[in-house]
């Protein structure tokens, strides 16, 4: 049974999600693409270093294969999106953007103003908060198997967790780019991100809800 405040915080992301859905089927009006075409087109432009499969999209985007499919196949007749022979899996098809998919990506990953304006209306400190707390319901929700494993900088093997205590530079540190790492810039999908094994990370993320 979940408690009242818990109902309220699940109702207030529930209308958050709802905006959010709303200004999607309107910015898909006017782009000629569904939601679900948007949202593979800024999924691939995300993965171009690496160009992902059709399920991976299906998986990331918590759709079915045969939805995946379709918006697929709608997005290539478009001309916005290239299929070829994945490099490491010789029974499936990498997503590539054309140059038009690139341009049309862009404009899909974009928030919609009323979104950018209401969370830049938080201070530093709420934002660094709420950042933190999206880790540990993202984190969970994946963790349960609820969503497919996110490129979170808490489950990476160059996180390194409060390496610098009080440092006004950042209290984390990213091995990768050698650098402190402050609680506002940790990734949620970061394209350098490589998955720790499980007790690594399991350390790591006691070491981070300690900071
Ligand atoms: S490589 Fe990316 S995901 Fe990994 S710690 Fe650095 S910023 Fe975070």
């Amino acid at each position: 049974m979940a408690d009242e405040v818990s109902n309220k915080l699940l109702s207030g992301l529930n209308r958050i999600g709802l905006a959010m859905r709303s200004a999607a089927w309107g910015e898909a009006a006017e782009s000629g693409l569904t939601p679900t075409q948007s949202q593979i087109l800024a999924f691939i432009a995300a993965r171009a270093a690496q160009p992902p499969r059709s399920g991976d999209a299906a998986d990331a985007l918590g759709i079915t294969p045969q939805t995946a499919s379709v918006a697929i196949a709608a997005l290539v007749a478009k001309g916005l999106v290239t299929k070829a022979p994945h490099p490491g899996d010789r029974r499936a098809t990498s997503l590539n953007l054309t140059h038009q998919g690139q341009v049309a990506a862009r404009v899909a990953a974009q928030w919609p103003d009323f979104l950018l304006d209401a969370v830049q209306d938080l201070d530093q400190a709420e934002r660094a908060l709420f950042l933190r707390i999206l880790v540990k319901l993202i984190r969970r929700l994946q963790t349960d198997g609820h969503i497919v494993p996110q490129r979170l900088c808490v489950t990476c093997v160059h996180f390194r967790p409060n390496a610098h205590p009080g440092n006004p530079a950042g209290a984390h540190h990213c091995a990768y780019v050698d650098a402190p790492l402050k609680e506002a810039d940790l990734r949620l999908d970061c394209g350098e991100h490589t998955a720790a094994a499980p007790d690594v990370a399991n350390a790591a993320w006691e070491r981070f809800l300690s900071a």
